[in-house]
């Protein structure tokens, strides 16, 4: 059975020595009190959380997966229910929720890392309450003060759960295409009929209500993405006092049997006639829904590196015990049968390519965290903008980039075992399946890398990616007199300018072929991500190099890895955004 112990040492690294949480916290009026013992008291309650309640569950998740029971019932898979009454009763759904609503009001970046740990312990379990949070966000941004009173206080206790309804059996990427209609009833509701495909969470047992958030069209209302508005959708409409109410026409007509995640319910429902009310403005829901889908991306970047984790240290827990052949220098083990597996250079690049993937993740991750921290919480106008622009620019990146490397890795891990890794009892053939999702849902990763080039990167010129720029170029000018850093310093200047020379080039393209910029989005997002992993991989050898203890050591080991065999990855990555789009829209339709 394979096991998880959240990587806790890890993490206070990213957080106090890379990122400095205590001193940029002390900058935010709402945290300024906060400290290092409890933000670190907080992790360590999280990580038994998720070593203790809901890892367990995760192999019986995948192996019972959900039930459908007829006329809309679903229940989770076994303990389900009981490891969500937990997380309740601990109050852990309320964590970053604000104080005024009933939450506890510590910073995302806090939530962020027990988002880590507990994706490593249980994907499918943890997305029901995963998206209840971003359903938080959404409601907080755009909920009148009734709805919030009434919805958002459960949202935050944990007693209701939330989802998000868009996709549509025609009706994927392409939101303009959706036909669910909401007519105005006579008491200021609506009446929503339609039908909405794989809505992660539809239906399940864990919690007594669940608000579905619901995209609709209102009758003349403009075609395409403009006339798309969001209404909220209970399973159960509320009484006068808000408690529990009568049933709402809103069902689940089936369940999807799927790749992973058996344990979330992907639910096919059926609105008929189904009461609503309209959030934010009328035929403004899509930005509404975006407060939502944004927080759901960054949630499922951290998905992936949740599963990669955990695959990686099942993987190197394996590779240290299993016994295989010689090393090629000689016997390591002369007094037993074979060497371990770690001696072979092959076994240590799938290995090392998780570690620095994961570690590189956590960092990204880790800092996003703060910089929505910094844009929700800091006095100073500049700031807030600045950080806002970056996670603007970043958030396709965290969830394209990071599933990207969790599938790949996850893969990697797989391999360590062999043909044991293939057989269902280690438990990596779920890592596999349950990390594949992470790169179709919450908008697919090519449209991820679209939506960077095209909308954060040339939209505005570039001055978002200036931004992010500037803080490479002042860490390079910092260390510009520490020539043991130059093994680092000298590639990330390198990816830099020749990142800024191409954004240059693929611009002036696009002006000539719009198709250019489609073609080149993909390795685009490639070299923007691992130019975010070179500059915080530098950064961290910056704090270890010349430390000779066992966790710095590995930490500069690591980072020599990544310069040495991943970074080079952008070489290809920059041929093929120059290689463009003729070789890719030259072939006829109808040859495929
Ligand atoms: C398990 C699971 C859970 C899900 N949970 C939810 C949920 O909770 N709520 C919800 O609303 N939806 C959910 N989805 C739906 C998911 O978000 C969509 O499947 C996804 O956005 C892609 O839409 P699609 O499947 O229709 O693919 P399509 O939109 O048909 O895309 C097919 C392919 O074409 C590409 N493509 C499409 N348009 C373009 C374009 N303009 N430019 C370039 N490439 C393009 C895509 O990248 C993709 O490779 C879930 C799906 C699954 C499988």
């Amino acid at each position: 059975m394979p096991h998880y112990t959240a990587p806790l040492r890890d993490m206070q690294f990213v957080l106090f020595d890379l990122l400095q949480a205590e001193t940029e916290l002390a900058a935010l009026p709402r945290h300024a009190g906060l400290d290092r013992d409890t933000i670190e008291a907080v992790l360590e309650e999280g990580a038994k959380f998720a070593s203790q309640v809901i890892q367990p569950l995760n192999q019986v998740g995948d192996r019972e997966g959900c039930t459908y029971h007829g006329d809309g019932v679903v229940t989770a898979p076994p303990g389900f229910k009981e490891a969500y009454r937990q997380y309740v009763d601990n109050g852990w759904p309320s964590v970053s929720c604000d104080p005024d609503w009933g939450g506890q009001g510590l910073p995302t970046l806090v939530n962020n890392r027990l988002y880590e740990m507990w994706n490593s312990a249980n994907q499918a379990w943890l997305m029901y309450a995963g998206l209840s949070h971003s359903a938080y966000e959404c409601l907080m941004a755009f909920g009148t003060e009734e709805q919030k009173q009434v919805y958002l206080t459960r949202i935050v206790s944990g007693e209701w759960t939330g989802t998000m309804c868009l996709t549509e059996p025609h009706c994927g990427t392409d939101l303009g295409l959706l036909k669910t209609r909401a007519e105005a009833n006579d008491d200021g509701s609506f009446a929503l009929t339609g039908t909405k495909i794989f809505i992660s969470a539809g239906e399940h047992d864990l919690a007594e209500n669940i608000l579905h958030l619901v995209l609709a069209r209102l009758p003349g209302a403009p075609a395409g993405t403009k006339g798309i508005s969001l209404f909220l959708v209970p399973k159960f409409l509320p009484d006068a006092d808000g408690n529990v109410g009568g049933r709402n026409a809103i069902k689940a007509g089936s369940i999807e049997h799927k790749m992973g995640i058996h344990g979330n319910a992907t639910c096919v429902m059926n609105l008929d006639g189904a009461t609503g009310w309209l959030i934010g403005e009328a035929n403004k829901g899509l930005a509404a829904m975006f407060v939502m889908m944004n927080s759901a991306r960054l949630g499922v970047g951290m998905q992936s590196l949740g599963q990669a984790e955990v695959a990686y240290q099942n993987a190197a827990a394996y590779a240290k015990d299993r016994l295989q052949g010689r090393a090629a220098t000689g016997p390591a083990s002369p007094d037993k049968a074979a060497d371990s597996i770690l001696v072979h250079p092959d076994v240590r690049r799938m290995l090392l390519t998780a570690r620095a993937c994961n570690e590189g993740g956590r960092a990204l991750a880790t800092w996003t965290a703060l910089l929505l921290d910094r844009e929700h919480d800091h006095p100073d106008p500049a700031v807030r903008e600045e950080a806002s622009e970056l996670m603007a620019l970043l958030t396709p990146v965290v969830k394209a980039f990071l599933t990207d490397n969790g599938y790949e890795t996850a893969t990697l891990c797989q391999q360590v075992l062999g043909g044991h890794g293939y057989i269902s009892e280690w438990g990596m053939d779920q890592y596999v399946r349950d990390a594949r999702i992470n790169m179709i849902y919450e908008g697919t990763n090519g449209i991820q890398a679209l939506d960077l080039l095209g909308r954060k990167v040339l939209m505005d010129g570039g001055a978002k990616f200036a931004r992010f720029a500037a803080l490479v170029q002042a860490f390079l000018d910092e260390n510009a007199g520490r020539p043991e850093l130059a093994e680092f310093t000298a590639p990330l200047a390198k990816l830099l300018a020749d990142t800024v020379a191409l954004t240059q080039e693929i611009g002036v393209k696009a002006k000539a072929d719009p198709n250019e910029v489609g073609a080149a989005a993909v390795p685009y997002l490639r070299i923007t991500g691992h130019l975010c992993f070179a500059w915080l991989w530098a950064r961290m050898a910056a704090l270890a190099i010349g430390k000779d203890d066992h966790f710095h050591a590995a930490k500069v080991a690591t980072a020599r890895f990544y310069f040495a065999w991943l970074l080079p990855e952008v070489e290809q990555r920059f041929r093929e955004a120059r290689a463009g789009a003729p070789s890719l829209m030259a072939m006829p339709a109808d040859a495929f």
